[in-house]
């Protein structure tokens, strides 16, 4: 299969152009320094020798593999990104190989004593006897997901020059802008002309997610009327009381830190306020579609319970849905989950199927015609100094794309 030095220069050559996200800007790409790795990208699919390599001025790139085969195959696509987390330095990134690893702790950074230690990530056990890489302990990794990227371009580099692998139209896309929610915004369905896709976006080895939550995000502003303390009885309105009864009238146990697998949840996320004037920002998340448009009900009846107190309104709402659940556009076509399952088995990985608990550009695809479930690419600890990949889980990620690859072709094979 693969070479691993490959993988591993391909993969460094990566994420070593910072290519950060950031959400405060409107433009697509958000950030003018994604252009320098999404062109670098692009020249080197053109180098590899796929077809209508497209960058359009998004910084959005496409490029076909044409099929090598006679018959008709439905065209598949593979997806990732190519930005960063805003959430945590990309700059400078230095990455370093910890080759056959021991099972002990990894000195990230000596001198700032940053330890990526099993006994808080447990999952690096299963990684014994493997090679890592991890990062210096001073910026982010990006193996999300430039982990994703690397796969996709070196299953490409292999079936180009694997012609015996017989395969339909396989079809690229790299998207900016997935970390700040934006990586699907500008996607061209349309001219992407997939009938299905995989975004390899997904983290341990072996993950494949057709599920996500269904999420939208909250405002809640509380006006109140600020006296001078002394005179303030009975004129006093101190907008902070208000947010705290709001705040503790939502179920508290129903929040991030006390629910798991596809348990909702209303996330407190900010709070700003004086006297004058409070604001909360809430996020909703359910799997379920009923039990998440229960939740945004009962945040707007209890706006309205609590204004019902009041000689005028004192509190207002504002709920924007942000993303659903792609499980509804996938469960029709549930094949294209299949074909991935039994390519894993094939690459002896074994699938871990679970709901994400959060969402990816391929839901967002999903609901703008792209069926696109989520394959793993590897990295773990994502957005933070403890971001690590090893090279056999991507060495595994490109054996799973070779193999979604020949699999669709044989399936439809008459
Ligand atoms: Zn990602």
């Amino acid at each position: 299969m693969t070479n691993k030095q490959e993988i591993i220069n391909r993969f460094i050559s990566y994420v070593t152009i910072d290519t950060q996200s950031d959400p405060e800007s409107s433009s697509t790409p958000s950030t003018e320094k994604q252009w320098d790795l999404a062109n670098k990208l692009a020249e080197e699919l053109k180098e590899m020798g796929l077809q209508e390599v497209s960058i359009d001025e998004h910084a959005y790139i496409m490029a076909t593999l044409p099929s090598n085969v006679p018959h008709e195959v439905p065209v598949i696509g593979f997806i990732s990104h190519f930005d960063t987390s805003p959430d945590f330095s990309g700059t400078n990134v230095n990455p370093q190989i910890i080759e056959n690893y021991n099972g002990e702790d990894i000195i990230l950074n000596k001198e700032k004593d940053i330890i990526l230690s099993p006994d808080y990530f447990e999952d690096l056990i299963q990684y014994k006897g493997q090679n890592l890489i991890t990062t210096d302990g001073t910026t982010l990794l990006g193996a999300d997901d430039k982990a994703g990227i690397t796969e996709i371009m070196t299953a490409m580099k292999y079936l180009t020059e694997h012609p015996e692998i017989k395969h339909g139209t396989i079809k690229v896309g790299f998207t900016p802008d997935e970390e700040i929610g934006r990586g699907a915004h500008k996607f061209d369905v349309e001219k992407f002309g997939a009938e299905w896709a995989y975004t390899m976006d997904g983290s341990q080895v072996g993950e494949l997610e057709f599920e996500n939550f269904n999420a939208a995000g909250a405002d809640v502003i509380i006006k109140g009327k600020s006296v001078h303390p002394g005179y303030a009885k009975d004129k006093l309105v101190n907008s902070m009381y208000i947010a705290q009864d709001f705040i503790n009238s939502l179920p508290r146990l129903e929040t991030p830190e006390h629910t798991e697998d596809r348990q909702g949840f209303f996330h407190l996320s900010s709070i700003k306020g004086d006297v004058e004037e409070t604001k909360l920002h809430y996020i909703i998340r359910d799997h379920d579609r009923n039990h998440f448009e229960a939740r945004k009900e009962m945040m707007q009846d209890l706006v309205a319970e609590i204004n019902a107190q009041y000689e005028k309104e004192v509190i207002e709402i504002k709920i924007e849905d942000q993303y659903f659940n792609m499980r509804e556009k996938i469960e029709p076509v549930q094949h294209i989950v299949e074909i991935a399952k039994i390519a894993m088995e094939a690459a002896e990985v074994e699938p871990i199927l679970k709901p994400i608990r959060g969402g990816t550009d391929g839901a967002q695809l999903s609901f703008m015609g792209l069926p696109c479930p989520n394959i793993f690419a590897g990295g773990h600890n994502f957005h933070g100094k403890y971001e690590y990949v090893p090279v056999e889980s991507m060495q595994k990620a490109v054996e799973v794309i070779v193999k979604i690859a020949e699999l669709t072709a044989e399936k439809y094979r008459r």
